[in-house]
């Protein structure tokens, strides 16, 4: 097995100071576990779990190392499943998983995480797909792009702040994810047909 040394010490010293946690999981992510997921060894007999992103895959998986601190080890898949998570949509470890289901993953993915900026290679890499793949699909099973929902839920979030805050506009558009208040304005008004203030004033 081949481990460069330069991160050999560093990632020891993770996985002693993780120790402590990974002893209260079910199964812990040796060592050895995790130079399996990080080389994609095709000859393993577990499943991991990503908590930030709730999808599990096999190790041979190829999507994107995860964070060690987030790996949760499953022996079998529906004990992954009865945790919360979802099937990878690239390793497939339950078998075939449905652009449906897919895009169930990638809608979760994004209400989960929209107050941050995400951009569709970020959210692609996430939820284990390419750009093109994950817009394409997602497109076609529910009639809007990714940046569209998310500008949807962005706005919708914004608005029950607005309805039930007192904070600035400007502190409503950074905490739902938008890049500046003007952006937020713009968008706010494109979609309802007036500002963000004056929504607010019209709930008084
Ligand atoms: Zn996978």
């Amino acid at each position: 097995m081949y481990i460069p040394s330069i991160c050999y010490n560093s990632l020891k010293n993770l996985a002693l100071k993780l120790l402590g946690s990974q002893k209260m999981k079910k199964y812990p992510l040796t060592e050895y576990r995790w130079q399996q997921i990080i080389h994609n060894d095709v000859h393993s007999d577990f499943y991991y779990g990503v908590t930030t992103t709730k999808i599990f895959c096999k190790p041979s998986c190829h999507s994107r190392e995860p964070l060690k601190n987030n790996v949760l080890i499953f022996k079998e898949t529906n004990e992954a499943i009865s945790a919360g998570f979802r099937p990878c949509k690239r390793c497939q470890p339950t078998g075939s998983v449905t652009n449906t289901d897919w895009v169930a993953e990638i809608k979760a993915y994004l209400n989960n995480n929209y107050q941050q900026k995400l951009t569709l290679s970020t959210i692609a890499a996430e939820c284990h797909g390419s750009p093109f793949n994950l817009q394409r699909t997602f497109k076609a099973e529910s009639g809007l792009t990714p940046r569209q929902y998310l500008t949807d839920l962005r706005l919708n979030k914004s608005k029950k702040l607005l309805r039930t805050t007192d904070l600035s506009i400007k502190s409503i558009a950074l905490r739902v994810g938008f890049s500046s208040d003007t952006y937020f304005i713009t968008v706010f008004r494109r979609q309802f047909m007036q500002t963000p203030d004056s929504f607010r004033l019209q709930k008084l």
